[in-house]
């Protein structure tokens, strides 16, 4: 059979089943469609799934939202600088200049491709007030030495976890650790969707609480609640200019649903990658990093790096999956490389070389839960012929 027989094979494809779709029909006919009771119970129940009552869940309309919200709360502004990692989608690093920071980029490990702590304790300045970790792939971040570095030196930390349902570090979820905040992402390729949407959480009541101001207009309820013995459900008080991040109940009924099966997401994505280990065993090619004994990988990404004795460039290669009926991608581009960052920072990528080498190496293979194992076979195959 010649590949044009096959099916095209994406990059990423959303799992949304029967269950899914009632619930959001529910939603459609009941009158109520934006924040609303299903987004509370998406809220609650996303608490409950991290197990620590002690957190606040709180929904918004993306990822980038909630960083934006966590680092606002935490009152980062003019004047500070934010260590991330230049291997990240520019998401991490927007919302500090949303505030009129500074963002300084660092390297990664390359071991784990996740930013390189050594590289985040040499960038810290007396300006810097915040360092954005993002779980590269799923795989979580040296969080115990990040935040043992971070407690040192005064700095808040906020998760970029878009990758990471479920990802553990320790034997604890990424959500539970002692990060100021931790923000998750539902786009439509993560690894559970609501279309668009996130998930910020913490355990300070004052986040949490200016968090909910500012997600919604800068409405407060407290004035609502004192006022309520009289009860006019009409009035409320506008106590700074806030945002429209909040997420909508269709949406939400979405959610709630996917949230009930991200383990089982999890396993599949687990399983196709230990195929994918074993189907790619023996070619020239770096495979991604693993998840230390005990811990749980979320398998949001299965990114791999072309050995240094494959001739073909890996552009050509992508051509030839493509060309085979199999989408791939490249994560990331690095920041370094994107001309707002560069010129920006006045950035060069000898100053970044094992995010600059990853990237020119690195392609992301298909990944998805409804992927079945004999299309890990085909990806294998073509990828074995496409860098011969
Ligand atoms: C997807 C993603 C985001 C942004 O998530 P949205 O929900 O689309 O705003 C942020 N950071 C990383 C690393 C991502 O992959």
């Amino acid at each position: 059979m010649s590949s044009s027989e096959l099916p095209f094979l994406p990059f990423a494809l959303p799992d949304i089943d029967d269950e899914d779709i009632a619930e959001v029909v529910d939603t459609l006919k009941s009158g109520w469609i934006t924040t609303g009771p299903k987004t509370r119970r998406f809220e609650a129940d996303f608490t409950a799934f991290l197990g620590d009552p002690s957190l606040q869940s709180m929904a918004v309309n993306s990822a980038t939202a909630g960083l934006h919200l966590a680092l606002e709360a935490l009152g980062i502004g003019p004047g500070d600088e934010v260590i991330t990692t230049t291997h990240t989608f520019t998401a991490t690093a927007e919302v500090v200049r949303y505030l009129g920071a500074d963002v300084v980029l660092v390297d990664i490990d390359p071991a784990t491709l996740n930013l390189d702590v050594d590289a985040v304790e040499a960038a810290i300045t007396p300006r810097t007030k915040a360092v954005i970790p993002v779980h590269f792939g799923g795989l979580a971040v040296d969080m115990p030495r990040l935040l043992a570095l971070a407690k040192r030196h005064g700095l808040k930390v906020v998760e970029d976890a878009a990758h990471a349902l479920p990802t553990t570090v320790g034997g604890r979820l990424v959500g539970t650790l002692d990060s100021d905040v931790t923000v998750f992402s539902f786009y439509a390729n993560k690894t559970i969707t609501t279309g668009e949407g996130g998930m910020v959480v913490t355990r300070d009541p004052a986040i949490a609480k200016r968090i909910q101001v500012m997600r919604l207009h800068g409405i407060s309820r407290d004035a609502f609640d004192r006022f309520q013995s009289k009860a006019p459900s009409w009035y409320y008080e506008v106590i700074a200019p806030g945002f429209k991040y909040n997420l909508t109940d269709i949406a939400s009924a979405l959610g709630l649903h996917q949230l009930r099966k991200a383990q089982r997401f999890q396993q599949r994505r687990a399983a196709l990658a230990a195929l994918y280990d074993e189907a790619l065993a023996g070619l020239p090619i770096v495979l991604p990093p693993k998840a230390p004994a005990g811990d749980v990988h979320s398998w949001h990404l299965y990114p791999i790096r072309l050995g240094d004795a494959v001739a073909v460039p890996r552009e050509t290669v992508i051509e030839r999956l493509f060309a085979a009926g199999i989408g791939c991608s490249v994560h990331y581009i690095p920041l370094h490389l994107q001309p707002y960052w560069r010129e920006r920072g006045g950035l060069r990528a000898e100053q970044f070389p094992h995010s600059q080498h990853a990237y020119e190496r690195s392609l992301t293979l298909p990944l998805y839960t409804r992927m079945a194992d004999g299309d890990v076979a085909r990806v294998a195959a073509a990828l074995r012929a496409a860098i011969a």
